[in-house]
């Protein structure tokens, strides 16, 4: 069997490392917020280029913080309009409606599954103050445009950068440099993740990220002088230190997920499978693998029958949800079709020659 994703193999490669700083964590007695998390947080802002990075819970948190933290310091306010992608993941929806905010959600434009920039500007109203963009399956959205529409707008630009740690543009800024601020996710199964959940916020903000320095901790800028009304969303200390581990590996592993899927490109050849949009670049940091076909529940099960494990990112849109009743008056053909045809075929670093042989000609004999 070829899982999807073997986080148990993923994480075997750092495990003499992971016992040795396991080791000297268990030995230092201190948990929460200490050096490990302050030293991965300068690990990772100078990584993705900003000039601050702070440590959260997870990425839900992360993207909340920042939320907060522009309401505090009064670039927002309650019923504001966050511009946002139909096709994400929840937690980017969750995010914009737990900060009072309200998500006008855009169509997706049907080759890169990102924001169509025409219909973007065309929502936006009085009301509109953030763009928030999400680098889904690990491609950066197309931020050149966004960010100039953003300045004609005046609106902040918030990255959802929890599925595309490493990924590039031509100038070589890094998502989580891309904007006024970026959340990135460490759930275990993203491009760098940790053992259990983790967030963080990158931006060049020294304002923001002083207050949502505070925020992840109750508000206090001070041990129980709490200054803004925040909550307890840490980055844990033994995750930080297992994530620096980790993140010396990330740019290698991210080429690896490339190699494979430039094989796949250039290999996969079957008019029932659509293959995603690559150009070749550092753009893309293939956090997932997406193909379209349109009988979807019948190729998962050829895969299963040939040994291959299979996802689907995502099988029904926010729009569509159970918790957003309020938002399934919307309709957006696009998205919801590639929600009915997606398949996410395995992609990671760990995987061996004779696995992604075996999926190439699996895909080829469908
Ligand atoms: C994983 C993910 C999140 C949320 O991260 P958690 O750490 O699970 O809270 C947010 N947005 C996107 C696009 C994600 O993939």
């Amino acid at each position: 069997m070829i899982p999807f994703l073997d986080l148990q193999k993923i994480n075997a490669r750092f495990e003499d490392q992971f016992n040795q700083v396991f080791q000297e964590f268990l030995d230092s007695g201190w948990y929460i917020l200490g050096e490990r998390v302050d030293t991965f947080e300068k690990e990772f802002g100078a990584y993705c280029g900003t000039d601050h990075c702070v440590g959260t819970g997870n990425g839900l948190d992360a993207l909340r913080c920042i939320l907060e933290g522009y309401k505090q310091l009064d670039k927002l306010k309650l019923g504001d309009e966050v511009l946002v992608a139909s096709n994400t993941f929840i937690a980017t929806i969750l995010a914009i409606e737990q900060a009072g905010l309200v998500p006008v959600l855009s169509e997706t434009e049907p080759e890169h599954y990102n924001f169509d920039l025409h219909n973007l500007e065309d929502q936006i109203s009085p009301k509109t103050k953030v763009i928030m963009p999400v680098h889904l399956y690990g491609k950066l959205a197309p931020m050149a445009g966004i960010n100039q529409i953003a300045e004609r707008h005046d609106l902040l630009v918030i990255e959802d950068a929890a599925q595309a740690h490493g990924a590039m543009d031509p100038q070589g800024r890094r998502a989580g440099n891309l904007g006024d601020a970026a959340a990135f996710s460490f759930y275990p199964v993203k491009n760098l993740g940790a053992l259990g959940d983790g967030g963080a916020i990158t931006t060049n903000d020294s304002e923001l990220a002083e207050i949502v320095a505070q925020i992840r901790n109750y508000g206090a800028s001070t041990k129980y002088v709490n200054e803004v009304p925040g909550f307890n969303s840490r980055l844990d200390e033994i995750q930080a230190a297992l994530l620096s581990c980790k993140l010396k590996r990330l740019d290698a592993d991210n080429e690896k997920r490339r190699e494979i899927a430039r094989r796949y490109l250039s290999e996969v050849n079957n008019e029932k499978i659509d293959l995603p949009a690559y150009d070749g670049g550092l753009n893309h940091v293939f956090h997932l693998f997406v193909v379209r076909v349109r009988d979807r529940d019948h190729f998962r099960d050829y895969l299963k029958e040939k040994e291959i494990g299979t996802l689907v990112h995502y099988p029904v849109p926010p729009h569509r949800q159970g918790a957003f009743p309020h938002l399934a008056h919307l309709s957006f053909p696009v998205s919801e079709q590639i929600h009915d045809e997606v398949v996410s075929i395995p992609i990671n670093p760990i995987l061996e020659t004779d696995q992604i042989n075996r999926i190439i000609n699996a895909l080829n004999n469908y």
